[in-house]
């Protein structure tokens, strides 16, 4: 008779916050994975529910503590993780009940409140750390973590004393991550840290070797050169996107990356804002550099660069001129995509001690204005690319529907081309990084699948997104 497997320990993840605290999900699962738990898709199956919280704004705190109550009600045996877990007693407090709380990168500690909580069930069978762990983000993109903390003190921000110092990752050790990503079938490494082009300042920039032999010196072109060399099964190179770059001198030298097609030609550099006294009062580094006129020569040599950045309004002492100046810097930048955001005082920062703090009114209606030029920009960007023909990676594709249950589309004859014609599919091109940017809708998608690349011919375009057709 064929031995009966004891069926594992389960466990729920609710994960909230930023891609950085995603990767860390990831780790704790393929940790908990390779102790021999399964995975829960919902809170009653599970034995115990992980929550991975977010702190960094009072207002992502308070949904860490919803989410909470939420998987102490479905579930009630809750171990709490991630940033908020800094904050143990705000959450003794409001849920006595919980089993553990740990703080950020905590892993030995969280997996241990698991183990504790619902005991693994020895399973000789089963427990083998799988090659890539267990993910929550699709297979076909990974976000890569090069760094820990940060060496700046931006007044708005409490992630140093939170993450500490800057603490980067062996060079060696983040390639052979990203080696074992793509071979498992990652098309897209989203390379993450808090300050992406300070890597390596702590290691001194030295040099490691590599197992193939030569050496990557840990500095952020090197890193993103070796990463774009990397090949996936199938042969294609996969795509290396860069986040959170702060445009120090040396961000010139991975432009002729991107030109030579190792690296996308996109920069997510969170500016903040542009006023130089702002700027200053927010403590910013590389504000002194001539950002427009580097901007310029970035378009210059990498035309089909794509600049993403986020803003902060109603910083205090954001005059009207201030802001203005901010609009004015906007329209001449012509950034592609922008996020902003209310100036929002958090608990330990800094800038909750400057003068002179915006009204929440104010705050809104200067946060309508950058969204609607940087909306208004975007769509006449958007449209400049109808009638090319980009690179998209698949990210969904819509489900056939079976013909009982196939919307009543009049306009075609036969039933099949109902059929045939919804096919449809959903990915982004090398300017939109997932979750953050737009999306390109694809008709006629046949044959598509998660992360398959294709070529898209652009049919049309609105503020934020392309809708197109395979070439
Ligand atoms: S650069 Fe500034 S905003 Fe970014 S993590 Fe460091 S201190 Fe925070």
């Amino acid at each position: 008779m064929a031995t009966k497997l004891p069926s594992p320990p389960r466990v729920g993840m609710v994960s909230l916050g930023c891609p950085k605290a995603l990767v860390d999900s990831e780790r704790i699962l393929t940790k908990l994975r390779a102790n021999g738990y399964d995975m829960s898709p919902d809170y009653a199956g599970a034995d115990v529910v992980l929550v991975n919280t977010c702190g960094f704004l009072d207002s992502a705190k308070e949904e860490s503590l919803e989410a909470i109550g939420e998987a102490m009600a479905e579930n009630g045996r809750v171990v709490v993780t991630g940033c908020m877990g800094n904050e143990a007693e705000v959450i003794r407090a409001r849920f006595p009940d919980i089993l553990a709380v740990t703080g950020p990168q905590q892993y030995e500690a969280v997996v241990n409140a698991v183990l504790e909580a619902a005991p693994p069930v020895p399973n000789a069978y089963l427990d083998l750390v799988p090659e890539q762990g267990l993910k929550l983000t699709p297979r076909h993109y990974s976000y890569l973590k090069i760094s820990e903390g940060c060496n700046h003190r931006c007044a708005f921000c409490i992630i140093p004393s939170i993450r500490g110092d800057l603490a980067s990752r062996r060079p060696d050790a983040i390639l052979r991550e990203a080696e074992k990503l793509v071979a498992a079938g990652t098309k897209e490494l989203l390379v993450i840290s808090q300050d992406t082009s300070a890597y390596g300042v702590d290691l001194k920039f030295a040099s490691y070797p590599l197992k193939s032999g030569g050496e990557v010196r840990a500095h952020m072109t090197d890193l993103a050169r070796e990463l774009g060399r990397l090949k996936t099964p199938e042969g294609d190179t996969p795509w290396v996107r860069l986040h959170y770059v702060y445009p120090y001198p040396h961000v010139d030298s991975v432009i002729p990356l991107m030109a030579e097609g190792l690296v996308l030609p996109y920069l997510d550099i969170p500016f903040q804002h542009a006023s130089p006294k702002i700027l200053k009062s927010m403590r910013r580094p590389a504000n002194e550099a001539k950002v427009l006129e580097r901007i310029a020569a970035w378009r210059l040599e990498c035309p089909e660069i794509a600049i993403r950045s986020s803003f902060v309004v109603g910083f205090p002492g954001e005059t009207e001129e201030d802001f203005q100046y901010l609009l004015d810097w906007l329209q001449e930048a012509q950034l592609d995509r922008v996020g902003a955001f209310r100036f929002e005082p958090v608990e330990g920062a800094a800038a909750n001690a400057l003068p002179d703090p915006v009204p929440e009114e104010v705050k809104e209606e200067r946060y309508q204005r950058v969204m609607e030029l940087t909306a208004r920009i975007s769509a006449e960007k958007l449209a400049a690319k109808v009638g090319k023909t980009i690179d998209v990676l698949i990210d969904r594709v819509d489900e056939l529907a079976p013909p009982s249950e196939a919307p009543d589309r009049g306009h075609f004859d036969a039933p099949h081309a109902a059929h045939h014609h919804d096919v449809g599919a959903t990915g982004r091109s090398k300017a939109d990084a997932p979750e953050i940017d737009g999306e390109v809708h694809l008709r006629d998608a046949h044959g598509l699948k998660p992360g398959d690349f294709v070529k898209v011919l652009v049919e049309e375009a609105d503020e934020h997104d392309l809708y197109g057709v395979p070439a």
